[in-house]
C-alpha cells in the first residue's frame, strides 16, 4: 500500500477475494464479477460502475482506494515505434513502462518497484535506492493502461522494468494471478518473463508456485570477482550458488532459464569469460541473451566493441550454447531501465 494510503487498492484483489469482501459487506456474490469486469476494462471510478446500486458504490468507496495512473510523459520511438510511458501513481511517485513491437506480438516491460535497492553498478534504476514496492494493482495498471492508451493489444509481458521482482515477491505473484485471470487480461504464463538479479533464496518458493513463466537471470558476469563488483546481490551468494539454484529451479519446473548478459567493454567480455559463461549455460541448459550495454550517463561503463562481441559470440556458439543477441529498441526514447524516471528526478520532479 502506498505510504499515507489507508485503504487497500481494489485493483489488487482477485475475483474470489472480491466475493469475500462483498459477503462481508452483506452484498450478493455476483457483484464481484461485475466489479472485476469494470476494473479489467480500466474503469477507475466507482461512480461509473453503472450496474451497481448507488449504496454499494458508496460502500466500496469507503472501503477501498481506486486510482487511474496519469501519463506524465509518453515518448514514441521514430525508429521502431517503441513507446515509453512514465506514469504518475496515486502518491505522486512515478514508474516507467515500455511497449515494444515485435513480429510475434506486442510486449510490455513493467516496473515492479519505485526505485530499486540492488545497487547494480551499470543500472539507472537503482541510483536513488528503493522508494517503495508497487502493489499488484499498480503493476497490473501498467499493462492495462499501456494497452488502453496505445490501442495496441499486449500479448507478452516482461518484468524487466524498474525494481527487483523477487524483492516484492507477494505483490508480484498476485499481479501474475491477476493478469493471467481468464476474466481479466488473460495473458498466458508462457507469455510472461520474470527477470531477477539472482535472489536465490526465493527460487524454491517461485518454483513451488508452478507457474509456466520464463525465469530470466541477470548474470552479466561468470566469475565472482567481476559479478560482485557489478552486482552487489552477488556478494554473500556467489556464482556457484546461483548456478546451482538455477539448476534446481530447472529440475523442479522443467522450464528453461535464460541468462541476461549485458556486454560491457573491458569488464565482462573477454574470451576467458565467454568460456566460463558457456560452462554455466551448459550446466543448466540455459539460453543466453546478449545485450549490448546501454550507456547510462551517471555510470562509467561502455558497451563492448562489435569486434569483442563477435569473438564472444563465436566462442559461445562453438561451445554449443543457445544464444540470441537482443536488438536494441527505443534507442531514441531512453527506453532502458530507469533512465526516464531518473531524468525527471534530476529535474526535481519526483515525490520520493
Ligand atoms: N531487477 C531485475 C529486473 C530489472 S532490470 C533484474 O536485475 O533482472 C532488467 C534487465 O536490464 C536486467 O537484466 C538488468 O541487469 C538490465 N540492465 C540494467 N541496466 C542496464 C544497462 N545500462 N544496459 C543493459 N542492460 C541493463
Amino acid at each position: 500500500m502506498p505510504k499515507g494510503e489507508t485503504k487497500p487498492n481494489i485493483v489488487s484483489l482477485l475475483p474470489a477475494e472480491l466475493e469475500a469482501e462483498l459477503a462481508a459487506l452483506g452484498e450478493v456474490k455476483f457483484r464481484a464479477a461485475q466489479i472485476f469486469q469494470w476494473l479489467s476494462r480500466g474503469v477507475r471510478d466507482f461512480g461509473q460502475m453503472s450496474n451497481l446500486p448507488k449504496a454499494l458504490r458508496e460502500k466500496l468507496d469507503g472501503r477501498f482506494s481506486i486510482h487511474e495512473p496519469k501519463v506524465l510523459s509518453k515518448q514514441v520511438s521514430a525508429l521502431d515505434g517503441t513507446i515509453k510511458y512514465l506514469w504518475e501513481l496515486a502518491d505522486g511517485n512515478a514508474v516507467e513502462t515500455v511497449v515494444m513491437r515485435y513480429k510475434h506480438g506486442n510486449t510490455v516491460c513493467v516496473s515492479s518497484q519505485v526505485g530499486c535497492r540492488q545497487g547494480c553498478a551499470f543500472c539507472a534504476s537503482t541510483i536513488g535506492g528503493l522508494v517503495r514496492d508497487l502493489d499488484a494493482g499498480e503493476i497490473l495498471d501498467e499493462v492495462l493502461f499501456s494497452q488502453l492508451d496505445s490501442g495496441l493489444s499486449i500479448s507478452n509481458i516482461v518484468l524487466m522494468g524498474i525494481g527487483e521482482p523477487l524483492d516484492n515477491f507477494d505483490n508480484v505473484m498476485r499481479f501474475l494471478r491477476l493478469v493471467n485471470h481468464p476474466d481479466g487480461l488473460n495473458i498466458g504464463m508462457r507469455h510472461i518473463s520474470l527477470s531477477t538479479c539472482g535472489l536465490i533464496e526465493r527460487f524454491p518458493e517461485l518454483a513451488a508456485q508452478e507457474l509456466q513463466l520464463t525465469l530470466s537471470v541477470s548474470l552479466h558476469a561468470p566469475d565472482d570477482e567481476t559479478r560482485s563488483k557489478l552486482m552487489p546481490a552477488n556478494r554473500g551468494r556467489g556464482v556457484d550458488a546461483l548456478i546451482k539454484a538455477c539448476r534446481d529451479y530447472y529440475e523442479q519446473t522443467g522450464r528453461r532459464i535464460s541468462f541476461e548478459y549485458a556486454m560491457i567493454d573491458g569488464v565482462n567480455d573477454s574470451p576467458a569469460q565467454a568460456r566460463l559463461l558457456a560452462g554455466h549455460a551448459r550446466a543448466v541448459a540455459a539460453h543466453v541473451n546478449l545485450i549490448p550495454l546501454n550507456h547510462v550517463e551517471e555510470r562509467p561503463f561502455r558497451p563492448s566493441t562489435p569486434e569483442h562481441m563477435k569473438e564472444f559470440i563465436r566462442i559461445l556458439e562453438q561451445q554449443g550454447v543457445n544464444i540470441t543477441v537482443r536488438r536494441r529498441l527505443g534507442g531514441d526514447v531512453d527506453a532502458s531501465c530507469g533512465q526516464l524516471r531518473r531524468k525527471m528526478q534530476t529535474k526535481g520532479g519526483d515525490k520520493a
